[in-house]
């Protein structure tokens, strides 16, 4: 975290104090669109991009919500931007994580104190095209849902729970705070401000409200994609125990490496290999792209290392417009067995080679030194 003055989370986002998470989300994806650094290369954009995150992991979370409008950043201490898998905020900007707003995504009722459920982590791995033009795949892993039993609510069917012990059926705790020497008044964390517990807890779930089971779901992935992207789905993580609120899950991508491509951000890198001749004497060859075939006109005298853009036949641009190039590095491949007609050759070449520059082409230069012909 930097150690300059933090601005207003609500600022941030330009949203007023009572916005509803619904604001909150869509400030959210408008501004992280505009400020994201494979779209915006302007000063600063990069410190806004991770500003907005942050505000957003803050304020999309109900419980750090509160203590944020209650205590401030302070009241946050060193907890904001630090994400289970790393993906917000801290240490690497980069990594992307898009909400793919799943139909039934059921994320917290905000009156409900209950614990959430477990964010769970699922991989995909992805072919090169398929991150390069987006795929949609099936995932299957298992998760906690509501007990069948019990409906969730943990207490064995046919029996009423009771009073909380712990806060008397009040459903909140008085406690006296030492730091501001006040008296704070939290949820009961037995009862979760319900004022009753269970007495006999199911026997399916044992009181939790939860069984393990194996859940299919399709996801969906967008153009552009690499193996820093994660997706998250809402609401389709663990359920919290007792009816609780579910977490998300995450995808986490795997994209594997192509033959011949590598990737530069939305760039397509080629290494062609071509001989001697076709350098010196230029030729046309046909070259794959994302697309397919390409005819590449290489131009007499091309040097090893020479660069040939297709503009726009790279990778598209992840939620944006427009698309990558694709590029071509050439490189000259000196033959290391020839054959005798070869050898003959290549050894009238030299002469000519010699003749028509005087044996050197450097007089009095650098390369004369080196090489100290002449
Ligand atoms: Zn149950
Ligand atoms: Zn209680």
């Amino acid at each position: 975290m930097s150690s300059t003055a933090k601005r207003d989370y609500y600022e941030v986002l330009g949203i007023n104090r009572n916005a509803s998470q619904d604001e909150i989300k869509r400030a959210y994806r408008q501004l992280a669109k505009k400020y994201h650094p494979d779209h915006n290369r302007e000063d600063g954009a990069e410190a806004r991009f991770k500003e907005i995150n942050e505000a957003y992991e803050v304020l999309s979370n109900p419980e750090k919500r509160a203590l944020y409008d209650r205590f401030g950043h302070a009241g946050l201490g060193g907890s904001v931007g630090v994400d289970p898998f790393g993906g917000f905020g801290g240490a690497d900007p980069f990594t992307t994580i898009f909400d793919a707003f799943f139909g039934q995504g059921v994320r917290g009722s905000a009156a409900s104190s209950r614990p959430h459920g477990s964010d769970l982590r699922v991989e995909i791995r992805l072919t090169f095209e398929e991150a390069v033009f987006g795929t949609e795949k099936e995932i299957e892993y298992r998760r906690q849902e509501l007990c069948g039993r019990c409906s969730g609510r943990g207490a064995e069917p046919g029996t009423e729970p009771v009073r909380c012990p712990r806060c008397a059926g009040k459903g909140e705790v008085r406690t006296r705070t030492p730091f501001f020497n006040m008296v704070s008044v939290t949820t009961c964390d037995q009862c979760y401000g319900e004022g009753t517990v269970i007495a006999i807890p199911c026997k399916e779930c044992r009181g939790d409200g939860r069984t393990r089971r194996s859940v299919r779901r399709k996801v969906s992935i967008p153009a552009g994609v690499d193996s820093s992207i994660r997706i998250r789905l809402s609401g389709e993580g663990d359920y919290g125990p007792r009816g609780g609120p579910p977490g998300d899950l995450y995808v986490h991508l795997q994209v594997d490496e192509h033959p011949y491509f590598v990737r530069n951000g939305y760039d397509v890198i080629l290494e062609l290999p071509i001989n001697v001749a076709q350098a010196a004497l230029g030729d046309e060859v046909v070259v794959p792209t994302v697309d397919g075939e390409e005819v590449l006109k290489i131009v007499p005298g091309t040097q090893d290392g020479t660069t040939f853009k297709f503009r726009g036949k790279g990778v598209p641009i992840l939620r944006g417009s427009g698309r990558g190039d694709h590029i071509v590095v050439v490189r000259v491949k000196v033959p290391t067995k020839l054959t005798e007609r070869q050898r003959e050759l290549f050894q009238e070449l030299a002469e000519t080679m010699q003749s028509e520059s005087g044996g050197n082409q450097h007089e009095g230069g650098f390369f004369s030194k080196i090489f100290g012909r002449g």
